[in-house]
């Protein structure tokens, strides 16, 4: 077995520690720019084999004391995931969820928005909805207007200082007018489609509420919008944003980068069947279906394990994870 050269076995510490490490050295070396080594520990080895001996023992000191101390804020070691259930929908076709599925079987499926606390933030990561002409579309049973359902949490809609919509649907973004005081984060590609060619005659509009769209265009104007110009975009500490398939036209899945790493997947996996078994769900064009399993093994990956990455509609969830208050799961951490 080959002996790891001391600087090395940095590179090879858990995240978390490295994460502290990278914050002992700013305090201690301030003129260099080392944030990046929260995420790949190179700029640790790069600084140190640049530096002197004394440096070395310094930083070494200063590495010491941080690992002893509490967390700083915004590591990894500050995060917090919670879904919450604000209804369901009674006796929906299994095959509009998994397109293989037999034809007549139906299932009940959750209605969900999730939270994260990263450091001072609290982030949603969709709105659930609230217009009174979807419940009259679908069977929707035990229905909490997502704001009130966040009280639960003890949080108030003016808590929340981010929403990250992963797509435009109507029970994804119908309720962001419930959140005011946020900052909105979204795709550009979906922003562009869906306040534009979606109402074309060429277009595509499904599932998308008119009102959703229109009042987006106002957090927009209004200067609280924030437009996401691709994949694999941290867009807040702690929080990786991704596409890779058509679910709508730019859907996006949430990396939330803890000790554990987890995956919000949204509707780029409906149910863990989706994760499983590798199988596509409905994306926005038939020819796309090979994009999303590539998706599916994706988020697998950035999650490190099958069981950490979350469906957008598997009642399973909130059997899998321990319950907190009514219709509210802690996802992580598993020990608060
Ligand atoms: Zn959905």
């Amino acid at each position: 077995m080959t002996a790891v050269p001391p600087d090395k076995r940095l590179l090879l510490a858990p995240k978390a520690i490295r994460a502290r490490a990278c914050v002992a050295l700013d305090a201690f070396w301030p003129r260099r720019r080392i944030a990046r080594c929260e995420a790949s520990g190179a700029a640790i080895l790069e600084a140190i084999l640049l530096e002197n001996e004394l440096t070395r023992v310094l930083f070494g000191a200063a590495l010491g004391l941080c690992l002893l101390c509490v967390p700083v804020q915004g590591s990894s070691q500050d995060i917090e995931i919670f879904a919450i259930r604000y209804g369901s929908i009674a006796d929906f076709p299994l095959r509009g969820l998994l397109p293989d599925a037999p034809e007549g079987e139906v299932i009940d499926v959750t209605l969900t928005v999730w939270l994260v606390r990263s450091g001072d933030r609290v982030i949603l990561i969709d709105t659930g909805f609230f217009r009174p002409q979807w419940f009259g579309r679908f069977d929707i049973r035990d229905f909490v207007r997502p704001d009130v359902a966040l009280s639960g949490m003890g949080v108030s809609p003016a808590d929340v200082t981010d929403v990250v919509i992963t797509h435009a649907h109507w029970d994804h973004m119908g309720g962001l007018e419930l959140f005011p005081a946020a900052t909105v984060w979204i795709q550009e590609a979906e922003f562009s489609y869906y306040t534009g060619t979606a109402w074309q005659s060429a277009g595509r509009s499904g599932g998308i509420d008119p009102a959703d769209v229109a009042h987006l265009v106002s957090r927009n104007t209004s200067g609280s919008l924030r437009l996401i110009p691709g994949d694999g975009i941290e867009i807040l500490p702690g929080i990786t944003v991704f596409t890779g398939a058509r679910h709508t036209f730019a859907s996006q899945y949430v990396l939330v980068d803890g000790a554990a790493p987890f995956v919000i997947a949204s509707d780029n996996a409906y149910l863990y069947k989706n994760i499983i078994e590798g199988r596509a769900g409905a994306t926005f064009e038939r020819d796309d279906r090979q994009a999303n399993l590539e998706a599916l093994r994706r988020m697998v990956e950035l999650a490190g394990d099958a069981g950490r990455v979350i469906p957008g509609h598997d009642a399973e969830v909130f059997r899998r994870f321990p319950l907190v208050a009514d219709g509210i799961v802690r996802i992580y951490p598993e020990h608060p």
